[in-house]
């Protein structure tokens, strides 16, 4: 199983700035002495050096995350902005995916402004299958595309040939692995979706605000939460945000934490970042939270930003 970040970003797409550019060159810049400059050696151990927030751009699209089980199809979780990205390479991919099959979690701009750019669909030779458990899903989606938002209409681009299921009877099962959906608090709702080969579990979980109810341990969220081996998880606020954004439908990266570790979750993937955070901020948040997690007193788990091109594999 083979996990792949195409967009990260909430609520609005977030390209980088010539600002932010200019000033991680600046901060190199500024750290370096005549000393670093001597060798080839000398730069490359003082390269090494630098924060990696200096290196690292998480990116800008908002969110979308391919989970493959084989080179012949992809699911694909949520059609924000980077749902565009991941269409770009499904012609040179070999094989093409002749199947896609494309989730969503809800149906707020950032979940869905990637598909009028989705260009596979206009292949006749992929099948592209969306899903969703709210039987609107259709007319949702072509609305975004209609007259006077769009040039072209959802029929007009797919030809007719999309299919459209709504989710009812779980589990769901594509390309050997069972899907299972699970609804999270989020003004308007949203569904978190699990994923299990067989051998591993991923549990997309974005937008959602954590609740006392999430860490109950009913049967049905220890079947669904407990020993998965990654959870990609709203973490969109520090815990003075979410205090103050009660209610906004979003997570704060210390409650993700507590939460992966009450449910014994192999990997933390922090997620939907705030479109205000930039890579040094999002950086922060990330040590933040290992830190938070290392005085919990428990060990063992992985926590990592979600970054555009980032894979992960199981
Ligand atoms: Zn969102
Ligand atoms: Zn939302």
């Amino acid at each position: 199983m083979r996990v792949k970040f195409w967009g990260v970003r909430g609520s609005i797409p977030t390209p980088i700035t010539p600002d932010a550019i200019r000033s991680k060159i600046t901060t190199v810049v500024q750290r370096i002495r005549a000393s670093d400059l001597v060798s080839p050696s000398a730069r490359e151990f003082f390269l090494s050096q630098l924060p990696p927030w200096l290196f690292d751009y998480a990116g800008g699209n908002t969110a979308c995350v391919e989970v493959s089980l084989n080179p012949d199809s992809a699911i694909i979780l949520d059609a924000g902005s980077g749902l565009r990205e991941f269409g770009l390479t499904v012609s040179s991919r070999i094989p093409v995916p002749k199947n896609i099959h494309l989730f969503f979690s809800h149906f707020h701009w950032d979940h869905l402004q990637g598909l009028p750019f989705f260009s596979p669909i206009v292949r006749p030779d992929i099948r592209v299958s969306f899903y969703s458990p709210e039987a609107d899903m259709r007319r949702h989606l072509g609305e975004q595309m209609r007259f006077p938002f769009f040039p072209v209409t959802l029929e007009n681009m797919d030809g007719g040939r999309s299919s459209f299921v709504t989710l009812e009877n779980m589990p769901l099962k594509i390309d050997g692995s069972e899907i299972s959906w699970r609804k999270m608090n989020h003004p308007g709702g949203c569904y978190s979706y699990k994923i299990s080969d067989g051998k591993h579990t991923v549990i997309y979980a974005t937008d959602s605000e954590l609740t006392e109810s999430d860490f109950d341990k009913n049967a049905e969220n220890i079947a669904y939460f407990h020993n998965a081996d990654l959870i990609i998880l709203d973490s969109q606020y520090t815990l003075g945000e979410a205090v103050e954004k009660f209610n906004w439908g979003h997570s704060s990266f210390s409650l993700a934490v507590d939460f992966a570790s009450e449910w014994n979750i192999k990997n933390l993937c922090l997620f939907h970042h705030e479109p205000l955070y930039n890579d040094k901020k999002l950086h922060n948040n990330l040590q933040s939270a290992q830190w938070y997690y290392s005085h919990l007193g428990k060990s063992g788990m992985n926590i990592f930003l979600a970054e555009e091109g980032k894979e992960v594999e199981f």
